[in-house]
Order: C-alpha cells, then structure tokens, then sequence
C-alpha cells in the first residue's frame, strides 16, 4: 500500500514534465526531514525490558515478524528473563515456546548456550562492545548493531533486507549487499540521525513501502526525489 500523494507544495508548483530529479544531497536533506516529521520518536517494535531481553527478542526476529516475536516473548521471559535463569532452561523447552518464531532449533540452542556464555564470561551481563557481542551464538552483525543501538545507545546503523530495498529505491545505494548498503547510510547520513534513522525507515518501509512490487512513482518520497521517474527501480536482493 504506497503512502499519500500530499507533496512538498512549493516543489510540485511546476508541471512534472519540468522538474528536474533531485541530487543526492537534496534527497537525503528532504528524506531527514519528512522522516523526522512523520516518525518524530519511533518507538523499538521489539518488546523489552534491557539489553538481555532484547538481545533475545532481535535474535527470535531473524526471519520472523516483530509481531510474531512480541506475542512469544512474553511467555519466555515469564520462564526466564535473565541470563542466570535461562541458562538453566532445557533447550527442549525454549524450542517449545519459540516455535512459532521459525527455526526453533537453531534458535533455542543459540539462547541456551548464549545465556551460558553470558554467565561464564561476563558476568551475567550483555557486552556492551561489538566484538563481544558478534562471538555469541545467533548474533550476527545486524543483531549486535540492533543492540548496541537500541540497548546501549551507541550510534549504529543496522541495515535488513527492508532497509536495503528502500535505500536502494530512494537511489541511495546500488549495494548488492546488506554490507555495502550499510556503510553507504552511514557515510551519506550524520551519525547522530543513525539511531532513529533506521527505525524511521522501517516504519516508513511497513506503512508505504512493502516488498511487493512498486513502481516507484506513487507515494511522496519517490515523487518528490524522482518526479520523473517512469521505469519501476530495479532493487538488486541481498
Ligand atoms: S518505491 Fe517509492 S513510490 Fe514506491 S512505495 Fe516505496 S517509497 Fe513509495
């Protein structure tokens, strides 16, 4: 479902034929802005009580919906919501409860022997550094960086598949991949903007910009950056 056709009213003043497609630094000046105003605090989507909480909330996400993982959660944290007592839950268990989050094996093993680790290695605690966090079983790069940025508020810019696909339809990445996608955002974007920044995007992404197909001339953001576009973007997969 693309978003409203209300424009930026002194821009589309002139006829479509005789605009000229923004440059990159005009689109990324307007897309800050409509984001900032549309989303102005973008909540987490992920239900959490600190950084242990989320840390296993973003690891039950990986190809499952915020929704599903919010509707599951709550009864694994009622079993166990720290690192101590989870750690002690059979795996056979947690795979029962997250079942519905898609890959329970996986998952409940990486909870199990990440909890574990938390304990044997720090304290209990969730690391608060990068390193730390990408050796623990289930945590990739974009968990941690889901993490640090939404748990410990350190600047970071943790690029999915959705984000991917809508940088690249605002034509501010040709990355083939997540990576590239990623370091692109940062170098285009001020750090400080990263941390709502990507949340704004996801949001924007699920009211506007889904993954079906699109044209790319339908809803403000691409109209107001490309008012000439007539081809749908190609968005090369991750
Ligand atoms: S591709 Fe562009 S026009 Fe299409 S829904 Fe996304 S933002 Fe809107």
């Amino acid at each position: 479902m693309c978003g409203s056709r209300r424009t930026n009213q002194n821009f589309f003043a002139k006829p479509m034929s005789e605009l000229k497609p923004l440059s990159k630094s005009q689109r990324i000046a307007f897309i800050l802005r409509r984001l900032q105003e549309l989303y102005p605090q973008p909540p987490i989507p992920l239900q959490h009580e600190d950084a242990y909480t989320l840390l296993i909330a973003v690891l039950l996400s990986a190809q499952c919906t915020d929704e599903r993982v919010n509707t599951v959660t709550p009864a694994l944290f009622a079993l166990a919501d720290n690192p101590a007592d989870m750690a002690k839950v059979p795996v056979e268990k947690i795979q029962e409860i997250i079942r519905p989050c898609g890959l329970s094996p996986q998952k409940s093993r990486a909870i199990s022997v990440l909890s574990s680790m938390l304990m044997d290695e720090h304290n209990g605690q969730v690391p608060e550094d990068w390193e730390a966090l990408e050796r623990l079983p289930g945590v990739g790069h974009k968990t941690a960086s889901v993490v640090m940025s939404q748990g410990f508020g350190h600047p970071a810019f943790p690029v999915d598949t959705h984000i991917h696909r809508l940088a690249q339809r605002w034509g501010l990445t040709n990355g083939k991949n997540v990576v590239q996608t990623e370091k692109d955002l940062k170098r285009l974007f001020p750090q400080e903007r990263w941390n709502d920044l990507h949340l704004q995007i996801i949001y924007y992404g699920r009211e506007h910009c889904s993954a079906r197909g699109c044209d790319g001339t339908v809803c403000e953001i691409c109209r107001t950056c490309y008012p000439n576009r007539k081809k749908p973007k190609i968005v090369l997969k991750p």
